[in-house]
């Protein structure tokens, strides 16, 4: 059984799993510790993760990150179709509610929602889990920003079950990094709680959430974000930056050719490093368009000052999540910082500004999301074995109820979860009805989701409620409930009805010397009592269960499409290996144990063999290659027995007399 955790990073992801020793970071196929967070469509088969990266400069209309960005949102929504874009070498557009790209994959325009192509990463991550745990995975806890609404977490759960995964909680990213900072610590007070703020600059976005730590526990406090700054912000202002120095420099309109800005963003993001350790640096593109090698001096100073209003935008959420702990800076133990973008020092610089004290980097600022989520997987883990540790998250946005008035109540709306609310969480509502209704829930402010998200989550619609026989109103009672991945269902939902029941009352204490009452007196008093169970029927903004099903028998296809191809790339690079070793071999090695006429033979097949692979052997099949092989060892392998069997000889005869 696995105890596997995600973090799903937009620029990079990262596996940990959990093992008795503690928990280790899964390296990929180039034994790197993180993955990029890429998926590219061939002619012949998908490339994930670092393949995909490969293909990154060459077919960069076929090749994607984002999908963070883009899973459980709408191609409608402005901040996807103008913002999210820009980053974006694919065509992006709406398959089925939803944004998706349209790719060049077999040769075929395809369509694949975010959902899909969340669910084909994952695929990735579930294979390079797998050879390292030498078993198949299946339970994992996934990262997501806490931003993430109702139909984001559905949609990662989908897409892992698209992936045939068993995710059981999508974790909230800065409590991921909380649970592992905490869960390590033996000092942690009992009484008086230990605050720590927890800080995440990556690749798309900006985190703040405050962390009240006790023994055994961690509370989530508060929190805030700038959903769309980080560190691809910083690139994308170089970018803007050197097309325009590169434009009066060379007279090139680098805006004109993709894919001169597709490689002039990935020096950007180079030299954006470098200068993280040198005071200034040169950019050099080579021939980046028109046969031009662009090149520039930048300075550390320059980028500083380009990203300042980027910076500043760092600030609000900051104050908005102290301000909402309600803690002063006194209160405040540690501001841990975790995120690849931390290391520009100008970044270090504002974020000591803006919390006017020192910061703090006990944690592995590329690990510590994926480390959280693996324990978080081995604390639900029923076979393992895990210090206690209660995860207390809560919600970053309220939700609202609303309803049809049904008998003249001014009560059509109320707001159920507030924000900061815990999860998991259950309420129960009561209304009064006499014959179905529907209740709506939607997020109560939308001025903090993306301009033009649909508020709305979900319709529950309660059937089977019936009047009393009295013809009077039926009690309902309908629970909700924000489970531990911050996922909103009404769970159940039930009529109940007052009955009256007799029950012992409460006797007076006898009194010294009294006889005490030989049968208790009894009382009649009223109770609520569940009486039917009701049917709910829910809609929300996710794929049905068909749809399900079929997108992950399309995944297994494609999964087992392109292993084939692998095994085929396998079986023709094993001929090619073939013919060349066995050409010298037979005319040197092999030579004294060939007849001259089979050597001749031989060789022909061999050059024969080579000359179909250049030509109609060049694309075929597995088959047809693992078949050539098999006619070419025909003649070649006796030779190499015979020739092996003389080596093993005089071996074979010393041993014996020394045995003797
Ligand atoms: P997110 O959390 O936003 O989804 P992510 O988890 O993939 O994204 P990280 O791996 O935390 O992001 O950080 C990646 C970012 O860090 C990239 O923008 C990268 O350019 C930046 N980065 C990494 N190393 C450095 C460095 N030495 N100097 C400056 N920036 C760096
Ligand atoms: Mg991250």
């Amino acid at each position: 059984m696995s105890v596997v955790g995600f973090d799903i990073g937009n620029l990079q992801s990262v596996i940990a799993v959990a093992r008795n020793r503690g928990i280790d970071i899964v390296g990929n196929e180039v034994s790197n510790r993180a993955t990029p967070t890429m998926i590219s469509f061939g002619d012949k088969q998908r490339y994930i993760g670092e393949s995909a990266k490969n293909q990154e400069m060459s077919n960069f209309k076929n090749t994607m990150g984002a999908i963070k960005r883009l899973i459980g949102r709408s191609y409608s929504e402005p901040e996807v179709k103008e913002f999210e874009a820009q980053f974006i070498g694919c065509q992006l557009c709406d398959v089925d509610g939803e944004v998706g790209v349209e790719v060049n994959y077999l040769n075929q325009p395809t369509k694949f929602s975010a959902t899909q192509l969340y669910a084909m990463y994952l695929g990735k991550l579930r294979d390079t889990t797998a050879k390292e745990i030498g078993g198949t995975m299946s339970d994992v806890v996934i990262s997501v920003p806490g931003w993430y609404t109702d139909r984001q977490r559905r949609a990662v759960q989908q897409a892992s079950r698209i992936a045939g995964l068993n995710c059981l909680r999508v974790l909230n990213d800065s409590t991921a990094a909380a649970l592992g900072y905490g869960i390590t610590k033996n000092d942690l007070p009992e009484d008086k709680a230990r605050n720590v703020v927890f800080v995440d600059l990556g690749h798309s976005s900006f985190s703040v959430s405050v962390v009240a730590f006790k023994k055994g526990e961690l509370k989530v406090k508060s929190v805030a974000y700038e959903r769309s700054v980080g560190g691809r912000s910083f690139d994308q202002a170089l970018l803007d930056h050197f097309i325009g120095v590169f434009n009066e420099k060379y007279k090139i309109d680098i805006r004109s050719n993709s894919k001169a800005q597709v490689r002039l963003r990935a020096a950007c993001e180079k030299l954006k490093k470098v200068l993280s350790a040198n005071t200034q640096a040169p950019i050099t593109v080579e021939n980046l368009m028109n046969d031009i090698d662009a090149s520039a001096m930048y300075s550390r100073d320059e980028l500083e000052a380009l990203i300042q209003p980027l910076l500043q935008r760092l600030e609000k959420p900051i104050q908005n999540a102290i301000a909402d702990s309600g803690l002063s800076s006194d209160d405040i133990y540690a501001i841990e910082l975790v995120g690849g973008s931390i290391r520009i020092p100008a970044v270090k610089q504002r974020l000591t500004e803006f919390f006017g004290r020192e910061l703090s980097y006990t944690l592995n600022q590329d690990e510590a999301v994926a480390r959280g989520c693996a324990l978080q997987c081995a604390i639900a883990s029923p076979v393992f074995r895990v210090r206690d540790f209660a995860v207390n998250d809560i919600t970053a946005h309220p939700i609202r109820f609303k309803w049809e008035d049904a008998n003249g109540s001014d009560d059509t709306s109320l707001d159920v979860f507030a924000r900061y609310n815990p999860i998991p969480s259950t309420k129960m509502l009561t209304f009064y009805r006499k014959q179905a209704f529907a209740i709506e829930a939607e997020y109560a402010d939308p001025t903090q989701l993306p301009p033009g998200t649909n508020a709305w989550i979900s319709r529950f619609d309660i059937k089977g409620v019936e009047p009393l026989e009295s013809g009077d109103l039926a009690t309902v009672k309908v629970k909700a409930r924000l489970d531990l991945s911050g996922v909103l269902n009404v769970t159940s939902a039930y009529t109940v009805e007052e009955v009256e029941v007799e029950e012992p009352a409460e006797q007076p204490e006898a009194k010294e010397g009294e006889e005490p009452a030989a049968a208790p007196e009894m009382r009649k008093v009223k109770k609520l009592v569940r009486k039917a169970d009701l049917t709910v029927l829910q809609a929300s903004q996710c794929l049905d269960a068909a749809t399900l099903t079929e997108l992950a028998k399309r995944e297994r296809e494609m999964h087992t499409a392109d292993l084939l191809v692998g095994a085929t790339e396998v079986a023709k690079n094993s001929l090619e290996e073939y013919i060349y070793e066995a050409r010298a071999k037979v005319e040197g090695d092999y030579a004294p144990f060939i007849e001259a006429a089979d050597q001749k033979q031989f060789l022909s097949n061999l050059m024969e063999a080579e000359d179909w692979l250049y030509d109609e052997g060049d694309d075929t099949t597995k088959d047809a290659y693992l078949e050539k092989l098999a006619g070419l060892k025909a003649l070649g392998e006796p030779a190499a027995e015979r020739f092996r069997e003389d080596k093993e000889r005089p071996k074979a005869a010393r041993e014996l007399r020394d045995a003797v």
